[in-house]
């Protein structure tokens, strides 16, 4: 197939498709997987339960692919903090060429990455947030709209104003986050001026991607609608899947007297979350979904779905073209 996009030309990679970093899930099995197939793979840091195993495997991914591709590092609140300046010298250290950046207060890990001549692709959900970024010279942003998975923001602003707004004020490369699981999303994105797009939960639902199938097949059982925002309370709001536990998660934060971020915590707890993926249990913990569960139907392999992907974009392109001819040419 043949794209050629800033992004594409920076990195080194075939297709506009990056992998975004998703707890849990980002190990080398599918960041491997995904620079395979040509697009970015990407690991998240803070899956590791330190720096060192960070470094641990990045060694192991590169046994499993010659292609590029990145680490995660996500910086919103958590109950351990984690080093992330450590975090951020092991991606040094390992001659990582690209790291995606998300959350509060990046500055110093982005000038940290910056001085070592990493490519920065920094996720926001708000042009604010992205102009802050482009001060502190991210070289790409990643556009996140409000149908994303996890994190959302607190402005609920979705990526068809989200998108165009960047195009038009930001001056810097971006992609397009939140909502993307096929070709004809990925012709959108470039129509309103993204170099490529960022899919998380599309991904979860693939062959290589390291969590249970149970999960998987929750994913292409449910619809748009099976998501939930939970903790805007803590003005840290995140789109889980909607299950028992984001249910009950809601009604705690509700009905708080104390506004006190303890009361939600063991329902919305990342350890808990991580054995949904190792049990298969969909109810055991919360665990992140996009609004574009209601686009995935199948679980193909990361080779399959960036092939599928390239082949509907460029459909896609050539239908809309026809739209231009007179009539009396169809
Ligand atoms: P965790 O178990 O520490 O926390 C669970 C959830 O509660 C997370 O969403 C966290 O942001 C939130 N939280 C924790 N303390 C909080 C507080 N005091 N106030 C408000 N919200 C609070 O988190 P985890 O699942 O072990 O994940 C570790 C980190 O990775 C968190 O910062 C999480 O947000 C982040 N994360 C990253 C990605 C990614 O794509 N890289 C995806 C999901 C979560």
């Amino acid at each position: 197939m043949g794209f050629n996009t800033e992004l594409t030309r920076r990195l080194g990679i075939e297709a506009p498709i990056v992998q975004g970093g998703m707890q849990w899930v980002g190990y080398a099995e599918l960041a491997s997987a995904v620079s395979n197939a040509g697009g970015l793979g990407i690991l998240t840091a803070l899956t590791q339960p330190t720096p060192e195993d960070l470094r641990k495997e990045i060694a192991k991914t590169r046994t499993l692919t010659k292609k590029p591709f990145g680490v995660n590092i996500t910086l919103l609140p958590t109950m351990n903090a984690p080093p992330y300046n450590e975090y951020a010298q092991v991606c040094i250290n390992e001659g990582i060429k690209v790291v995606e950046t998300a959350g509060n207060s990046p500055g110093p890990v982005i000038k940290l990455l910056k001085s070592a001549g990493i490519i920065i692709l920094h996720k926001c959900t708000t042009i604010r947030h992205a102009a802050s970024a482009v001060k502190l010279g991210v070289d790409f942003l990643s556009i996140d709209g409000f149908e994303c998975a996890g994190h959302v923001g607190e402005s609920d602003i979705t990526n068809f104003i989200l998108l165009s707004r960047a195009r038009q004020s930001l001056g810097v490369p971006f992609i397009a986050s939140g909502g993307f699981a096929d070709g004809q999303g990925l012709a959108a994105a470039l129509a309103l001026g993204a170099e490529g797009i960022n899919m998380g939960t599309r991904f979860m639902c693939t062959v290589e991607a390291p969590i249970h199938v149970k999960i998987k097949q929750a994913i292409v059982d449910a619809s748009e609608h099976d998501t939930e925002l939970v903790m805007r309370r803590w003005t840290n709001t995140s789109r889980l899947f909607k299950n028992k536990v984001a249910s009950e998660a809601l009604k705690v934060e509700r009905a708080s007297t104390t506004g006190k971020f303890e009361e939600i915590a063991p329902f919305v707890s990342g350890k808990r979350g991580r054995e949904v993926f190792i049990n298969g249990d969909k109810d055991f913990g919360v665990w992140t979904a996009g609004q574009v569960i209601g686009l995935i139907h199948d679980i193909p392999t990361c080779q399959e779905l960036i092939t599928r992907i390239e082949k509907e974009a460029i459909e896609s392109v050539e239908r809309t073209r026809k739209v231009f001819q007179p009539q009396s040419k169809l």
